[in-house]
């Protein structure tokens, strides 16, 4: 089912003597959630996420715009008339009934034409179970299940309904490193077997790049960017997307334009055509870096990480908004690590320009 916010905001009212000013928790949010897709919503504390999610089920009414299930404008409709499965970060298990108790539970409170018979409710939590993989684990109580299993019953219970659509709001935070990694393919497998439009928020864009067909990222309430997780990562609208994306992080340096020269400090990156003499940040992200004793980027090098494949070398800029510039590259690169400086020539494609002032981007093309 496509999905669409249309000028979705939510204010909340000022509260406190020391506060004057209300909090704009989603402004002026449009977006359509094509039929199908998992998206990730995604953000830092406070953006407005889980505002967004609760607008979308019901629990909380927009101050104002439309929101669309399908042709339906549901803005108006209660939670539960929605259609709509939650699964939240802390489970939200019932810990005195079972497993199988707890898928079922939503079944329950069906009304009339939808009522279902006890075992029509057993067949369908079977179904859901087997789809999570947690069938053999019916007859146990929440407390004795490890927290991914917890989760996947949370996922059952959401499921067990049909939803016409999902939406999981920081569903892996309780999970330890590795059942995270783990449980969220199982999001991603169990999302594409149903097919049903999914919304997935988190805070950390490792997770919503793994596994969303789309990325929205929002700041403050308002939506930064949309577009496939690669797309937004390789072609970033501004600053915080660029900064908020990738690990390690991209590497921001104070730059500037001088008669069609990109310059960091005294080192001169190319000449680029098309943009006025300013005051720039430029972003590099780390795979941008290529070691070269004829390169135009000139730093001081601090040490070298082996990590497999490839290795982190680790400098400093003078220009540098952070006290490190990290540099990703191949193993096999010649890099003298006792040396006190480190040049690099960069890949056009991971070196971004963003305006000094509005930090959106500067689109620029190199003048050969
Ligand atoms: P987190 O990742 O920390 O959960 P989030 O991105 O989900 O954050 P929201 O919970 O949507 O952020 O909050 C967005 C903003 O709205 C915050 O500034 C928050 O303080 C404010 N806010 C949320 N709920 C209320 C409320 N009921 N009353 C007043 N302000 C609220």
């Amino acid at each position: 089912m496509k999905v669409v916010l249309q000028n979705l905001t939510k204010k909340f009212p000022a509260r406190g003597k020391h506060v004057k000013d209300e909090v704009v928790a989603v402004n002026d949010f449009s977006f359509e959630i094509p039929n199908g897709k998992l998206v990730g919503l995604l953000g830092p504390s406070g953006c407005g996420k889980s505002t967004a999610l609760n607008l979308l089920c019901g629990l909380l009414k927009p101050t104002s715009g439309r929101i669309y299930f399908g042709e339906d404008d549901v803005t108006d409709l209660p939670a539960e008339n929605r259609g709509v499965g939650m699964v939240f970060q802390n489970y939200a298990l019932y810990p005195h009934l079972t497993v199988m108790q707890n898928i079922v539970f939503p079944l329950e409170n069906l009304k009339g034409k939808d009522k279902l018979s006890k075992e029509e409710m057993q067949k369908k939590a079977y179904q859901v179970a087997k789809l999570v993989q947690i069938d053999e684990l019916m007859e146990r109580k929440p407390g004795e299940l490890s927290g991914g299993q917890q989760q996947r019953v949370a996922i059952a219970r959401a499921l067990v309904k049909m939803p016409r659509i999902l939406l999981m709001d920081e569903p892996l935070s309780n999970l330890d490193a590795r059942l995270r990694l783990q449980t969220r393919e199982e999001i991603r497998r169990i999302q594409r077997e149903t097919g049903i439009t999914t919304v997935f928020v988190t805070h950390d864009q490792e997770e919503a790049m793994s596994i969303s067909d789309v990325i929205v990222v929002m700041k403050a309430g308002v939506v930064q960017q949309t577009g496939r997780p690669q797309e937004v990562y390789d072609d970033p609208a501004n600053l915080f997307v660029a900064k908020f994306l990738g690990t390690p992080p991209i590497n921001v340096f104070q730059g500037k334009i001088r008669e069609g020269r990109l310059c960091i400090g005294q080192d001169v990156l190319w000449k680029v055509k098309g943009i006025a003499d300013q005051e720039v940040y430029v972003g590099i992200r780390p795979e941008g870096f290529v070691p070269d004793e004829e390169g135009t980027l000139c730093c001081r090098l601090h040490g070298v990480e082996v990590m497999g494949r490839d290795i982190s070398l680790v400098s400093s800029h003078e220009a540098a908004q952070e006290s490190q510039v990290r540099a990703i590259i191949n193993a096999e690169s010649k890099v003298d690590v006792a040396a006190e400086f480190v040049r690099f020539s960069l890949k056009p494609g991971k070196v971004f320009v963003f305006g000094r002032d509005t930090e959106e981007r500067i689109y620029y093309e190199l003048d050969q």
